[in-house]
C-alpha cells in the first residue's frame, strides 16, 4: 500500500478502460471518487490498494450512465451511505439508484463539495446528459476528460490552463480501422458522440495553454484499438517534449498516488 499524502490537491485512479473507470480525487480530508465502474467489492478492494477505506468517501460523482462508469456505484453508495452527484438526464437514465442519497447538479454551473470547487462541463457522448469535471483547491486545478466524441470550444476554455489532466486517449485511429470491432462499433467510437482518438486528445493539448502542467494522465486506452507507446506518443509530440509526468492509467493496476 503507498501511504497517501498528507495534503494538497492529489489523485490516483482505480483503474481506466472500458472494462470500469474510478478516479479518486483528495484535497485536505476531503475524498471525491468520480464514477465506479467496478463492483462494489472490486471498488473496495482497489481503494485498499490506494489506503483508502470506501467509508471516508464524501461523495461518488457520476459522468454519466454507461456500465463501465456506474457499475459499482448504488451498492457502494448504499452500503457506506455516500451521497452521489449526478445530472439531472444521468439520473433520468439510470435506474438502479433507489435508496440512494442523489444529488443533482446543472452541468453548467460549479458547485462544492468540502474542500473542493467542482466545475463541471458538457461534453459530447451517446449518453443522456453526460459531463466532465475540474476540480479546483482555489489554487491548483486538475482537469478531467474522457468519454467525448471531439473536443468543442467550451472544453477548451474550461480545461486551459490546468495544473493536472486525466485526458482520455481511447483509440489510434489505423488501429481501430484496421481492427476487429463490427463496423457499427468502429462508426459508434470514432463518431462525434463516442470518444476521443490519441490525435484528437494530442489536438486538444496544442490548442489549449498547457504552459502550468505538471501532470498529465491518459486513460480510458482501448485494450483492443490502442497501445500506451502509441498514446504517449501523441501526446509528447503536442507537448514538444517528453515529461517524466507524463503517463498511461491502466485497467487493472489504475495509477497510483500523484500530487499536484
Ligand atoms: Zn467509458
Ligand atoms: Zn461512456
Amino acid at each position: 500500500v503507498v501511504a497517501e499524502a498528507a495534503s494538497g490537491l492529489r489523485f490516483a485512479l482505480l483503474g481506466s478502460g472500458s472494462r470500469g473507470n474510478a478516479t479518486l480525487v483528495c484535497h485536505g480530508s476531503t475524498r471525491v471518487l468520480v464514477d465506479c465502474g467496478f463492483s462494489a467489492t472490486e471498488a473496495q478492494r482497489r481503494l485498499a490498494r490506494l489506503g483508502v477505506d470506501a467509508a471516508e468517501l464524501d461523495a461518488i460523482i457520476v459522468t454519466h450512465e454507461h456500465s463501465d462508469h456506474i457499475g459499482g456505484v448504488a451498492r457502494l453508495a448504499r452500503r457506506y451511505d455516500i451521497p452521489v452527484w449526478m445530472t439531472p438526464g444521468t439520473h433520468e437514465a439510470c435506474r438502479e439508484m433507489t435508496d440512494v442519497d442523489v444529488v443533482l447538479f446543472d452541468p453548467h454551473t460549479a458547485f462544492a463539495i468540502g474542500d473542493f470547487e467542482v466545475t463541471p462541463y458538457p461534453v459530447p457522448h451517446d449518453a443522456r446528459e453526460p459531463c466532465q469535471l475540474v476540480f479546483g483547491d482555489g489554487d491548483l486545478r486538475l482537469g478531467v476528460l474522457s468519454d467525448a466524441g471531439h473536443v468543442t470550444p467550451y472544453m477548451r476554455t474550461v480545461l486551459a490552463g490546468c495544473h493536472g489532466l486525466l485526458l482520455e486517449a481511447n483509440h489510434d485511429v489505423e488501429m481501430m480501422i484496421a481492427g476487429p470491432y463490427p463496423p457499427s462499433l468502429k462508426a459508434r467510437v470514432m463518431g462525434d458522440r463516442g470518444h476521443l482518438s490519441n490525435l484528437q486528445s494530442a489536438d486538444l493539448l496544442r490548442s489549449i495553454d498547457t504552459g502550468a502542467l505538471r501532470h498529465l494522465v491518459l486513460t480510458h486506452l482501448s485494450e483492443t484499438n490502442n497501445r500506451p507507446e502509441l498514446a504517449l506518443q501523441a501526446a509528447s509530440e503536442a507537448l514538444n517534449c517528453t515529461p517524466d509526468w507524463l503517463c498511461v492509467a491502466d485497467q487493472n493496476a489504475g495509477l497510483g498516488w500523484r500530487t499536484l
